[in-house]
């Protein structure tokens, strides 16, 4: 209860820089929504039809994965084509009866679809987004068998492993944990420390929870990215 209390202190010192980088439009009400979650899918293409599709429609039995269109077989190192946010979690602020609702890129209701297009795709990819203007780690990784795969993402740096959105959302939180002074700021580093990495690309989306493989350095191919303010 304490620890809560602390942490929506917390919040409320980050303020409404934070608070506008999750900030969409409900499609029922026209109100303000905050954003949960997005989520993330990485896109390839199928090197005998040359299709490319969204690593969350690939084609699975049992441990075989095929592609979405011939179904041929996929190699096990796949290669990637970008990515792109496929889906959000939203609450409406209002008292409206779209409340907590998700929407998709080809969500079957238009208005949600539009949405979609129009508020939350510019909102999670924000391509005029600087870096952000408070410290963050760039620590390297070292090279090693465990990092390889990272390497073949282009993560080189601790600060790679997030959305640019929740950097900038988690640089801003450790610069507020700053302005608390003794037990209350061993706390909040510790709850900070403890959510990083369900806040970084290796939060795996799976419906019915998440999760992510806590030894490895291991980004899935269809992933969530969380507001920390939830
Ligand atoms: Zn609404
Ligand atoms: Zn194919």
């Amino acid at each position: 209860e304490r620890i809560k209390h602390l942490y929506s202190k917390l919040l409320g010192r980050a303020g409404d820089q934070l608070e506008a980088l999750y900030t969409t439009v409900c499609h029922h009400c026209g109100g303000p929504a905050d954003t949960r979650f997005t989520v993330t899918s990485d896109r390839y293409r199928c090197q005998q039809c040359r299709h490319s599709f969204l690593a969350e429609d690939v084609v699975t039995r049992k441990t075989k994965k095929s592609c979405p269109r011939c179904l041929e077989r996929l190699p096990h190192r796949r290669t990637r084509e970008g990515q792109m946010p496929v889906e959000i979690s939203a609450r409406c602020r209002g008292k409206c009866p779209a409340g907590l609702f998700r929407r998709r890129y080809d969500d079957p209701n238009p208005a949600a679809k539009a949405a979609f297009y129009q508020f939350d795709l510019p909102l999670a990819t924000n391509p005029g987004r600087k870096a952000p203007d408070y410290w963050f780690p760039t620590n390297r990784f070292p090279s090693g068998l465990k990092s390889a795969e990272l390497f073949k993402r282009g993560i080189f740096g601790v600060h790679q492993l997030f959305s640019p959105r929740n950097l900038h959302a988690l640089a801003k939180l450790r610069t507020g944990i700053d302005s608390f002074e003794g037990n209350d700021r061993d706390v909040l580093l510790l709850i900070f420390t403890g959510a990083l990495m369900s806040l970084s690309l290796k939060a795996q989306h799976l419906e019915n929870g998440g999760g992510y493989l806590p030894a490895m350095y291991y980004v899935p191919p269809v992933r969530k990215e969380r507001n920390p303010a939830y």
